[in-house]
């Protein structure tokens, strides 16, 4: 697909959107919708943010396609279309295994109730109580109990039981239990209801489709093009720089990360005090690893489970699951299903969460040793679901926190945004400074691909409400 060149863009546009990720794109494509002119703006070589792919050694690898909750069916039909809609499909068999536990689900409500009572031997009170108790949460409720206080007070004791209703989430967010359990209960909800999605066709169809569809809405979407200031002028957005040149715009929405917006493309100089003291207490989330293994064309693999979370730490730990060594780690398991209209292919990514400062402090030789010995821990991992899985294998490729960096400029790597506090921040960002809007992963619960596109939609109500209050 061909997008605009920097030099043939206007000097003004209505909006213009900073970043390509799944609330850049959604947020773009719902302005241009109702009708004003959108400038994306996105500096890597394609769209999609953390929703990308790269090909190597004849395979396609898929980045963040590890799995959605159901709420995307309802959400792309409404905002993206019937046809992007139609590509999302069930991962049926989603498998857990580790020292306290292995078991294979559907990850719905009813197959969780099921293996909490016949498996665990959770009476049926307690189970039912957590799940009513966690439905019932919403945004607004009382945010001082944390998720450790929530399951200790259905599953005390139970660290088995923790560990089931806790590590999915860790890895989908990077949330640790000692969050607000409100977080813990809206995320839950989503994911662990209907079970795990995915798109069929990978994330290349999937951004291609909505890079369709924004052109179709008249967006100018162009890439390679970071932008390196917002510019604010007496107590107003006036548009950005980009590559040296200013573009004018009655609005700028960031899809960079809230950090970077404030501290590096807006210039804290802009925010009262009492806006930078609670902005300054934002955390950044963890970031991640991946290992990437293509299986050699001709081969096969046996069906091992779509989506496998596996660990041989004894005990579920949130710090464990982000250090180097690392015994935890989710395989995603790529069948020729995946993309049904291509030549058959196998691949499979290990993914890890991760500290960027264990990563970023490395010289180059300590850092590439880091990267093989990472490689080696997860092929002995994978083996011992796939013996002989070795000699299957034609391609490997990994990646680190400061991939992740590089490719999406977030501070630290960050996979998942920031903590609760960014929620507010980033709503409060249009109220600090008119015109001004961020959008993209923040607060856990505007993470993910569904939290983000979500996201998208959101703001794209906001700034459409303040270029129509402001003309
Ligand atoms: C390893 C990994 C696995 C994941 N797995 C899943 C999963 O299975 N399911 C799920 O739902 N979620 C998953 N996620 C999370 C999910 O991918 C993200 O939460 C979501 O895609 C983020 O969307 P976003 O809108 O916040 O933007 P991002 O994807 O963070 O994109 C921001 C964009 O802004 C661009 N940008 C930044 N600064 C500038 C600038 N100055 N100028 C121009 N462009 C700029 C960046 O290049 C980037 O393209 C995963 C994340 C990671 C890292």
């Amino acid at each position: 697909m061909k997008f605009s060149s920097l030099d043939g863009l206007r000097k003004q546009y209505d909006v213009v959107v900073v970043g390509s990720g799944l609330g850049g794109l959604t947020c773009a494509n719902r302005l241009a919708s109702v009708g004003h002119s959108v400038l994306l703006l996105e500096h890597h070589h394609r769209l999609g943010g953390l929703a990308t792919w790269f090909r190597r050694g004849g395979h396609i690898f898929d980045v963040s396609l590890h799995g959605f909750p159901y709420g995307m069916v309802k959400t792309c039909k409404k905002y993206w279309g019937k046809a992007i809609r139609d590509c999302i499909v069930p991962l049926p068999k989603i498998v857990f295994d580790n020292p306290q536990f292995s078991l294979t689900t559907t990850f719905s409500k009813e197959d969780f109730i099921r293996l909490l009572q016949e498996e665990f031997g959770v009476a049926s009170e307690a189970v039912h109580g957590f799940f009513a108790c966690v439905d019932a949460m919403n945004f607004y409720d009382d945010q001082s109990m944390t998720t450790r206080e929530l399951f200790e007070q259905f599953f005390p004791g139970r660290t088995d039981v923790h560990r089931l209703l806790m590590e999915p989430i860790s890895y989908a967010n990077g949330s640790t239990l000692d969050e607000p359990a409100i977080t813990y209960g809206i995320v839950f909800s989503n994911f662990m209801n209907r079970g795990v999605y995915t798109f069929e066709g990978g994330t290349d169809k999937l951004i291609a489709m909505m890079a369709e569809e924004l052109q179709n809405n008249g967006v100018t979407i162009c890439t390679r093009a970071k932008v390196e200031q917002i510019l604010l002028e007496e107590g107003a957005t006036r548009g950005v720089v980009v590559n040296g040149t200013f573009i004018a715009a009655g609005a700028v929405v960031s899809n960079s990360g809230i950090t970077n917006t404030i501290d590096q493309l807006a210039g804290r100089e802009h925010f009262s005090a009492a806006f930078l003291a609670a902005f300054d207490k934002v955390e950044v989330n963890n970031s991640s690893c991946q290992v990437y293994f293509g299986i050699r064309r001709g081969e096969s693999i046996p069906d091992i489970g779509d989506l496998l979370f596996t660990s041989t730490n004894r005990d579920f730990s949130s710090e464990e699951m982000r250090a180097m060594e690392t015994g935890s780690r989710t395989f995603s398991v790529y069948y020729p299903k995946t993309r049904p209209d291509q030549p058959e292919d196998y691949t499979i990514v290990a993914s890890m969460n991760a500290n960027y400062a264990d990563w970023s402090g490395l010289d180059e030789a300590a850092y590439q040793q880091a990267k093989e010995a990472m490689v080696e821990r997860c092929l002995l991992d994978l083996e011992r679901y796939l013996p002989g899985i070795r000699a299957k294998i034609d391609t490997i490729e990994s990646a680190t926190p400061v991939t992740f960096n590089r490719y999406t400029l977030h501070t630290r790597g960050s996979s998942f945004g920031t903590k609760f506090e960014g929620l507010e921040v980033s709503r409060a960002l249009h109220r600090q400074m008119p015109g001004l809007f961020h959008v993209g992963s923040v607060g856990i619960i505007m993470s993910g691909w569904l939290g983000a596109i979500n996201y998208g939609v959101i703001v794209a109500n906001d700034v459409d409400g303040y270029l129509r209050s402001s003309s």
